[in-house]
């Protein structure tokens, strides 16, 4: 059985220094692991960019795909010596990119990208990493070989963009395939819907993979290899102070990775929870030959384990943004809030969440998701509703810890610091979730108030 999944992201596989350290990792745990590759650093941002060139011109999908072949060309140079398994991985690399020179000329004839087709594009910058860390770990003599979401059987519910592994139904296959005493590297971010298209996990959605695939294996923990020192405290930019945390629950880390905290995607967690296997976060930058996690995530530790000071860790967003609906009676009307959330819905919106209030309905969204929201809020006049204001000047601020709703004086002791502070709290949301709360604040203030309220806990 596999005991270990081992997941490395774009940020260790920069320079052809972080792709040896990272396939030295691999070596130290001395024993068959599943690697999960993301795609090199920056390349899924450049293959977002190139959707919208190709659109308009033809001619630049050469330079794309031959920028491609050259930083994938010039990686298989520096970590495989062997000239006939560099040979055999520059053919895959070539079939590959062939198969999105095809796509790319697709997009531009059809004037823009379908989302199936958008997916499988951004799919290929993991499906280009994995042939050659396979490779560089076969130089360093380990037993490696690529084994693609398709074959092993990581399906999906089929949503492009947002696709929700089928874990169950995944199961059976996917541990059956990835047995043996091989070490195996998966592309992450993607795996296939019941149709066999491509459906991607959402930007970040190779942790997602490692999760799922660490539950279809049963793996003793998920490594997530990062280039941080696991969660900390606060943003250390904010807090100088701030500290690692060695422990922090499922759920604690679902939050702070929900509010704004970019240690893993959010989704990292839910898989995992059911059957108890830890998260740990590793720093590869700091790697010396140990398999040392700075940050470990699982199940509750019990109450006697929950620190007086509750709160572990403020984390903080500008990417946030508010619409206010107004009129004199929207908190007692029925029908209003359904009929906002049905429209956003419809336009595939999510909202991240809403405070009310009797002359207000506050939804909130990530501010990328503003125009759709608006848009749709707008389409038509929602009796009762007067205005549909946009509030985009502002940020989130969250602290979050277990039992902070249920343990007395806790959002007092945060609300003083942040009064103390002198600053105007816009909104402020508790008890929705038992380990969160969080305020809304203007986007000048952000950095003030996570810094006041990681002093006072
Ligand atoms: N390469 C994808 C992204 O940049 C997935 C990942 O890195 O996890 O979003
Ligand atoms: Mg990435």
């Amino acid at each position: 059985m596999v005991r270990f999944v081992v997941k490395f992201g774009g940020s260790n596989l920069k320079s052809a220094a972080d792709i040896r350290r990272s396939t030295e990792v691999v070596r130290a745990y001395g024993c068959p692991v599943v690697v999960v590759v993301s795609a090199f650093a920056g390349i899924t941002d450049r293959l977002i960019h190139a959707i919208g060139e190709v659109t308009l011109a033809l001619s630049s999908i050469d330079a794309v795909i031959e920028a491609l072949r050259r930083i994938h060309g010039d990686a298989l140079i520096a970590h495989v010596t062997d000239a006939e398994r560099r040979a055999a991985v520059l053919d895959v690399i070539e079939e590959r990119l062939s198969g999105l020179d095809r796509l790319l000329r697709g997009v531009h004839y059809i004037g823009s990208a379908p989302d199936f087709v958008s997916d499988a594009v951004l799919a290929c910058g993991e499906r280009l990493s994995a042939p050659v860390i396979a490779a560089a770990l076969i130089d360093l003599g380990i037993d490696a070989v690529e084994a693609l979401p398709e074959d092993i059987g990581l399906l999906t519910d089929g949503v492009h963009g947002n696709a929700t592994a089928l874990t169950g139904a995944s199961s059976a296959a996917v541990s059956a395939a990835l047995g043996g005493d091989r070490t195996r590297v998966v592309p992450g971010f993607y795996g296939v819907g019941k149709d066999g298209k491509t459906t991607l996990f959402g930007r970040g959605g190779s942790d997602y993979t490692a999760a799922v695939i660490a539950r279809c294996v049963g793996a003793a923990s998920l490594d997530l290899w990062k280039d941080v020192d696991g969660f900390l405290s606060c943003d250390p930019r904010i807090a100088s102070d701030s500290r690692t945390i060695p422990y922090l629950t499922y759920e604690e880390a679902a939050e702070l990775s929900y509010f704004g905290a970019k240690i893993f995607h959010p989704r990292t967690v839910e898989p995992l929870e059911g059957d108890a296997i830890p998260v740990r976060v590793m720093n590869v930058t700091r790697f010396a030959g140990a398999i040392e996690p700075y940050t470990t995530v699982g199940p509750p530790l019990g109450e006697a384990a929950i620190d007086p000071r509750v709160i572990k860790s403020v984390a903080s967003t500008d990417e946030v943004a508010v619409v206010r609906l107004e009129g004199p009676v929207v908190g007692s009307r029925p029908g209003i809030l359904a009929r906002a959330t049905s429209r956003l819905d419809a336009a595939g919106v999510n909202i991240s969440s809403v405070i009310t209030a009797q002359t207000s309905i506050n939804l909130i969204f990530r501010s990328q998701d503003l125009p759709r929201a608006l848009a749709a809020l707008q389409a038509d006049a929602t009796p009762g509703v007067l205005t549909v204001v946009p509030i985009e000047d502002v940020a989130l601020v969250a602290a979050v810890g277990e039992g902070i709703r249920d343990r007395f004086g806790v959002a007092g002791r945060l609300m003083m610091a942040v009064a103390s502070e002198g600053v105007n709290v816009l909104m402020m949301q508790a008890g929705a979730s038992p380990t969160a709360v969080y305020l809304i604040v203007h986007r000048d203030d952000r950095e003030r108030t996570a810094r006041a309220i990681h002093d006072a806990v």
